[in-house]
């Protein structure tokens, strides 16, 4: 912790600097400007004064001054102003070679007589001319030193590629342990050999055993892939050294693969450690995957690697951990035995695992009375341990900011809906477009309501977020591992719920369903091409699987042909507007209870559970 703050200290002071640096440029930039503007006021002041005075020639003005016409004479540079004895001016001019008091001298002109200045501007242009030069070269030195403190960042990073950026943490540092990771079980069973590794090699050793050289973690985002790394070298108690494989990507090829030699070499200074390689995908994407412009430096960089881990001994008590969320895009050659030859899951938690980890993050925040966490969790399937950390975070804010002491349900609830959908914007709504929205969202809640198969409504709401101008939430009772033809179908019929009551009630469509179409196709898409579940049979046109790897490889295309996607094309828009006629009639048996619903939400803006069923009736489902 005390490095951490220095650190921030040290960001502060820089910032500071560079403030004071930015204000300075600015008034250079100001009276830059004032100066330019100055002059060429000038300039034009004196062309306007040469308009109205009448210019006379030289041998004219001498004429006069001998006639006495003339009281004073001011003679600027090459110009020479006439003040007349009838206060009449004019302008005559000169070379800047002769002088104008010499040639009155030499027509015998009494100088004694007439009041003759001369103003000599010449230092003063000087001057302009000066700042005219020096300022364009102040603001280039001010532009480069500008450029050049932007570039020292990079700067620094270029003249020092022989080091990795790995953070190194100190033996003690990573704290965190298994405790903190929950809703992984099979994850922590794999790595808690790992862990044992690392700790009694002896015991390995004895056994003839080879140790896990790699482990890569698979799972989508926040689900605790970087927790769980850090967990095993808190649970060790060895050092970590981290780096995202994004860090690899930089500037000049050659960084990569020189970036991961110091890596290795660095922690196999100080073993038993850990290596802990983030978004692995950015280097192992597959190698035959399309041409990219960084191909040779990935290709480089992933060499390294493997070269590094091949030249592992035995006994060498160096882990890797990878890290990646696109498992399908991994190279194969990373996933050879003896190199990451353990694979694990790391998946959404399921409602217990979700129980867990709201403990976890609900430890230190204060609460109202005793929260039903089973229902948090029950309400929030398909968040990842990030999207409840966030939630619960989310929550306290909320509560802070209302100055308030405890966090309640409904901070919770409001909570979770923005973690999913967004802030709410409070939009200025005509009141046709709060009815058109309230007819909408109670289109697909009611569709819902009446099918057999479907989860109960949970929340509808007419207040937008993000893109969306109101929602209806459907959260799945229960985590499923399958999904049945007949739950989809019924799910597809409560996305078209939404079109089907603009059309019943007004006879008339909006740009509002667009997003249900989306995702109404994609799983139509999904059933026809991947689950066999159309009249074309049981077959799969999609990308081919490649069972190897975990996920899908787009290697190759299957060869389907015309004739087959436009029979495709046929049996998606047979599901949809099946589905769609299917919400038509669900609307039309029960008019009145989605006008009922749809006048409550225009009141409310927004219902729950228990207020929809008030007016809709309990829902039984199969
Ligand atoms: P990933 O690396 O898989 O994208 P992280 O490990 O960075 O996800 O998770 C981000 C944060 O979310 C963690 O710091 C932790 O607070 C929370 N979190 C994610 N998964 C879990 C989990 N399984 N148990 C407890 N907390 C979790
Ligand atoms: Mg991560
Ligand atoms: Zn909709």
């Amino acid at each position: 912790m005390p490095p951490l703050k220095k650190n921030g200290k040290n960001g502060q002071k820089k910032k500071l600097t560079e403030f004071k640096f930015n204000v300075d440029i600015r008034t250079l930039f100001i009276v830059a400007f004032v100066a330019l503007f100055l002059f060429f006021t000038f300039q034009s002041l004196s062309k306007a004064a040469k308009q109205v005075m009448p210019e006379k020639s030289i041998t004219t003005i001498v004429k006069e001054v001998k006639q006495g016409k003339i009281k004073k004479i001011e003679i600027i540079d090459n110009k020479i102003l006439v003040y007349y004895s009838d206060d009449k001016l004019a302008i005559a001019y000169k070379e800047a070679s002769e002088s104008f008091l010499k040639t009155l001298r030499d027509n015998n002109v009494n100088l004694d007589k007439i009041n003759v200045t001369i103003k000599d501007t010449q230092a003063s242009a000087g001057l302009v001319n000066f700042l005219a030069n020096i300022i364009p070269t102040i603001l280039m030195v001010a532009f480069f030193i500008f450029l050049f403190r932007q570039a020292r960042g990079a700067q620094e990073s270029v003249f020092s590629f022989g080091q990795s950026r790995a953070k190194k943490f100190s033996k003690e540092s990573p704290k965190t342990t298994f405790s903190d990771v929950a809703g992984v079980d099979e994850a922590k069973k794999e790595l808690e050999e790992v862990v044992d590794f690392l700790k009694h090699p002896d015991k390995y050793k004895k056994l003839g055993a080879r140790t896990p050289k790699g482990v890569i973690l698979i799972g989508p985002a926040g689900c605790g892939k970087t927790l769980l790394a850090k967990a095993v070298a808190g649970e060790a108690g060895v050092p970590f050294f981290s780096i995202a494989g994004s860090e690899f990507m930089e500037m000049l090829v050659g960084i990569g693969a020189a970036r991961v030699r110091d890596l290795f070499a660095t922690a196999k200074k100080s073993p038993p450690s850990i290596i802990f390689i983030d978004e692995v995908d950015a280097i192992g994407r597959a190698r035959s995957v399309g041409v990219m412009p960084s191909h040779d430096e990935r290709e480089q960089t992933l060499n390294q690697i493997l070269v590094e881990m091949d030249g592992f001994n035995p006994t060498e008590q160096v882990v890797v951990i990878a890290a990646t969320n696109r498992g399908d895009l991994l190279d194969p050659a990373l996933l050879r035995p003896g190199r990451f030859d353990r694979r694990i899951l790391v998946d959404y938690p399921d409602l217990e695992g979700r129980k867990a980890i709201l403990k976890i993050h609900s430890r230190n925040k204060p609460f109202v009375g005793n929260i039903d966490w089973d229902k948090v969790a029950k309400r929030t399937v398909g968040f990842s341990g990030a999207d409840l950390e966030n939630m619960l975070n989310e929550a306290a804010i909320q509560v802070a900011r209302e100055a308030r002491e405890k966090i309640t349900v409904q901070d919770i609830e409001e909570a979770a809906t923005k973690v999913k959908l967004g802030p709410e914007k409070k939009r200025l709504q005509s009141s046709l477009d709060k009815k058109l929205t309230a007819y909408h969202e109670a289109g697909h809640a009611v569709v819902s309501h009446f099918l057999p198969h479907t989860d109960p409504v949970h929340r509808i709401s007419i207040v937008s977020r993000g893109m969306a101008l109101g929602f209806t939430l459907i959260p799945p009772a229960a985590d499923k591992l399958h999904e049945t033809k007949t739950h989809l179908l019924e799910r597809i019929s409560v996305m078209m719920g939404g079109r089907a009551a603009e059309e019943i009630f007004f006879n008339e469509v909006t740009t509002g369903a667009a997003n249900d179409f989306d995702q109404a196709t994609m799983i139509a898409k999904a059933m026809v091409i991947e689950y066999g579940m159309s009249n074309l049979g049981p077959v799969n046109f999609g990308p081919n699987m490649d069972v190897t790897q975990m996920g899908r490889a787009y290697y190759s295309e299957n060869a389907i042909s015309q004739e087959m996607m436009a029979k495709i094309d046929q049996e998606v828009k047979k599901i949809l507007t099946e589905g769609y006629d299917k919400a038509v009639l669900i609307i039309k048996k029960n008019k009145n209870i989605l006008e009922d619903v749809a006048k409550e939400l225009v009141k409310k803006e927004s219902l729950d559970q228990d207020e929809f069923e008030k007016i809709v009736g309990l829902k039984t489902k199969k």
